[in-house]
């Protein structure tokens, strides 16, 4: 069977995509894990055939007492390929899996294929210059999904099974006493639609106004590049986008004076449209985008922000060329 588990809804059902694309090629079922109790019947309809509510004391997310409970399940039945939601709570518990169940495990794959019975699970490496093909020789073969590599079906009315079972957790040295919610900007780049994001283009921090103008007149959402969020420190790091930033998968990615490096790439090359407007006409990020425009941002932006102003249907005009290219 192939068995997946996120602590995250959203990131379940795309597990679960994927999950019956690999369960219908092996001939397996597809199975879910569920601690705490939740949505099994949205499980079960996003693809799974067999759901386990997982009912048990635990409150908050602790790698060793979750990977207990998952290799728990797994011990009663035979698992091939076992998914997890790759978020930072998915790579703990996915290693600390592997290692109790003598498993292969690989973590941020962006692909995931069948070498017949076999998973091949690719992974961007070298800093984001290279992709490993990994080519699992045992079973079960352990991999985590970063969110929105994967849509998750459409959901609809299916039949499937929800088991309860009861798992009593033994004392573990240690334990967590408190949590706090990190005061997070609300900014969340990888549910938005429309980013418009952007880089060392930008000569100081007061221009990132303009950048939000734009985004303001499109109901788009800021983002940017490494150096804005981790070196200048002008936007936080929820707007941070790249390999080792967000993920995301808009409907159309405005790059502004982004040069296209292959680590800002890793994490937007899944947008439907990208538009991009650099001064340089060779930047790599021309070679990926689907509309570009080689100039200057400060002209490019104000034209844009008055364009859009004045005529209102651009809207209708994103639908239709994102639509056009789906
Ligand atoms: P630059 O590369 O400096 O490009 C600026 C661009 O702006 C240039 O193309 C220039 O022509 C253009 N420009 C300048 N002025 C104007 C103007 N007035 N009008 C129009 N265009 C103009 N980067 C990420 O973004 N996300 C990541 O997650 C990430 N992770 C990384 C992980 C590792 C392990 C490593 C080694 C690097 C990572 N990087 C990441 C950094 C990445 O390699 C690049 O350095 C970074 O993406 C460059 O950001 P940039 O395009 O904003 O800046």
């Amino acid at each position: 069977m192939v068995l997946v588990y996120a602590d995250d809804e959203q990131l379940a059902y795309e597990l679960l995509g994927k999950g019956r694309e690999i369960a219908d090629e092996l001939q397996v079922p597809l199975k879910a894990v569920i601690i705490g109790g939740g949505q099994e019947k949205e499980y079960i309809n996003h693809g799974a055939d067999k759901v386990f509510v997982v009912e048990s004391p635990l409150q908050h997310f602790k790698a060793e007492e979750y990977s207990d409970v998952l290799a728990n399940i797994i011990k009663e039945m035979e698992a091939k390929v076992i998914l997890i939601g790759g978020n930072k709570n998915g790579r703990e518990l996915a290693s600390r899996l592997a290692a109790q169940l003598n498993a292969g495990c690989v973590t941020d794959c962006i692909n995931l294929s069948l070498d017949g019975n076999h998973v091949l699970a690719e992974k961007v490496v070298y800093g984001g210059n290279a992709i490993a093909i990994h080519r699992f020789i045992s079973e079960p073969s352990i991999v985590t999904i970063p969110p929105r590599t994967y849509d998750a079906l459409p959901a609809g009315e299916r039949e499937g099974e929800v088991i309860r079972k009861k798992i009593d957790t033994k004392e573990y040295p240690s334990k967590i006493v408190n949590v706090e919610e990190k005061k997070a900007e609300s900014v969340n780049v990888e549910a938005a639609e429309i980013i418009v994001s952007c880089g060392r283009g930008l000569k100081k921090k007061e221009d990132i106004q303009q950048i939000e103008e734009l985004a303001k007149i499109l109901k788009a959402t800021v983002g940017c590049s490494r150096p804005i969020a981790a070196d200048l420190k002008w936007l936080s790091e929820d707007h941070w986008i790249g390999l080792s930033g967000h993920k995301v998968k808009p409907r159309l990615y405005i790059a502004l004076g982004i040069s296209g490096q292959i680590q800002h790439i890793a994490g937007m090359r899944d947008s439907d449209i990208v538009v991009a407007v650099n001064k340089d006409a060779d930047a790599p990020i021309f070679k990926m985008a689907d509309y570009g425009i080689v100039g200057d941002i400060y002209e490019a932006v104000p034209l844009l922000t008055k364009e859009f102003k004045e005529k209102l249907g651009w809207l209708e005009f994103i639908n239709k060329v994102t639509f056009q290219k789906r």
